[in-house]
């Protein structure tokens, strides 16, 4: 006997940053249907950023992760699907169907799966002691790990796993980073800023090695014991982390038939191009303004709730275009960095104040344009270049390098 299937007006796929953001924002809105949250983990939704800092550190309990408390959502008669995972789409009959076999009627689906670590394809790659940061669990794993753990590689020098190296040095690990391309953060960042935090993690003991391929993890009695790399040479260690990217979820959806390659894509009002489909947060990829139109996906905390805002608003008779100005943070040893823009396609930079003292930004330009600002301890400059990059103002370099003159009055 099949049992029927529950139905939801609006059903949010994935319980993270955006779909969390969704419920909050619909209901915030007067929405008045039924809404489910549904998402593969245990948890109720958390934040992810704390993950890779605070949590990691010992210095933040789960419990201050809580994006909500966990009575929150029934308050808000959002029903809170934990623990399942939706496994196919059909757009047709508006149904998805469960990991556990179960069935869910939509009016609209709301898809926020964001991704999963991306995986070495070496071997290796899955032993034991070989780890992604993407959620709580993960975390939690290498928790239980460390006190037998004295030698750690990452793998990976992006924001994930630099600020993994700077939690785990401070607790007296042994921390190696190697990254593949010639700088870390080369894919979100200019070189000032690259070579700027390659010095920082240097001088508090870790061992950053740029230019460098992974060959293989080798193996033993079942666990990590080292990182073999494509010149021979062997790093013993005792865990492995990677933070080499996400891929993001959406297999369920592309196999239903939604358009997409890197990611899923979406319009303006992160509409798919199956009907009463959105997507939102890492795993859309939709056309932004701040990037010249180019087609891409922002994982960030921002991007996800500003996404979910777009689909509330669309719900809720109020459509409008997504167009929020990017920004992003990261946190390493007392280094607060503040993103605001995208630095894309930039053609020039101006480094803004002396990173020999630890508090500077860097400008970027495209075109005479300012298009993006990565400010480190730097908050007064993320705060009034904001308007510079909204207003793409084209500003002599010279004064914008010159601390003396407040960015606000470049405005
Ligand atoms: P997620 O928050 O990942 O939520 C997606 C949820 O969907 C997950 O729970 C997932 O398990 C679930 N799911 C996936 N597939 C299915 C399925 N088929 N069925 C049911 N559920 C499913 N951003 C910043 O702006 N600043 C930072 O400092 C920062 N630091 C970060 C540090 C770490 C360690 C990580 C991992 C991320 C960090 N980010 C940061 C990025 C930010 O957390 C993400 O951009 C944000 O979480 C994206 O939200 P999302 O809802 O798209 O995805």
């Amino acid at each position: 006997m099949t049992t029927a299937a529950l139905r939801y007006d609006i059903l949010i796929a994935g319980a993270g940053h955006a779909g969390a953001q969704s419920a909050i924002a619909l209901r915030q809105r007067g929405y008045q249907g039924s809404i489910a949250l549904l998402g593969d983990e245990a948890d109720p939704p958390y934040e992810r950023p704390p993950l890779s800092k605070g949590y990691l550190a010992g210095d933040k309990p789960f419990e201050r992760l809580l994006i909500r408390p966990a009575r929150f959502w029934g308050e808000r008669d959002v029903a809170l699907l934990l623990g399942r995972t939706i496994v196919t789409v059909d757009p047709v009959a508006h149904q998805v169907t469960l990991g556990d076999d179960g069935r869910i009627d939509y009016g609209t689906l709301v898809w926020a799966t964001g991704g999963a670590p991306r995986r070495l394809v070496c071997s290796g790659h899955d032993l034991t002691g070989v780890h992604g940061v993407r959620n709580r669990a993960d975390v939690d794993r290498m928790i239980a790990e460390l006190p037998d753990v004295t030698r750690i590689v990452v793998i990976g020098g992006g924001y994930i796993g630099l600020e993994a190296a700077a939690v785990l040095t401070k607790l007296s690990k042994h921390v190696t980073v190697l990254e593949a391309q010639d700088r870390v953060l080369a894919r979100v960042a200019g070189e000032a800023l690259s070579r700027f935090y390659e010095a920082e993690h240097r001088a508090h003991g870790v061992d950053l090695r740029t230019g460098v391929t992974v060959d293989c993890i080798e193996e033993r009695g079942g666990a990590a014991c080292g990182v073999r790399l494509a010149d021979g040479h062997v790093l013993a260690c005792e865990m492995v982390i990677v933070g080499i990217g996400i891929i993001p979820a959406v297999a369920p959806l592309i196999a239903a038939g939604a358009a997409g390659t890197n990611g899923v894509d979406v319009d303006a009002q992160c509409r798919t191009t199956l009907p009463d489909v959105y997507a939102i947060g890492d795993c859309a990829a939709h056309a932004n303004s701040f990037a010249d139109g180019a087609t891409i996906r922002l994982e960030s905390v921002q991007n996800a709730n500003d996404q979910a805002n777009v689909v509330a608003k669309a719900q809720t008779g109020a459509a409008e275009d997504y167009d929020a100005v990017p920004w992003f943070w990261s946190h390493q040893y007392d280094l607060k960095l503040q993103t605001v823009g995208l630095s894309i396609g930039h053609d020039a930079t101006v480094v803004r104040g002396d990173p020999a003292t630890r508090s500077f930004s860097v400008i970027y330009l495209k075109q005479g344009q300012v298009r993006a600002l990565d400010c480190v301890n730097a908050t007064r400059d993320y705060v009034q270049g904001r308007a510079l990059v909204v207003d793409r103002r084209v500003i002599d370099p010279a004064l914008l390098a010159d601390t003396s003159v407040p960015l606000k009055a470049m405005t």
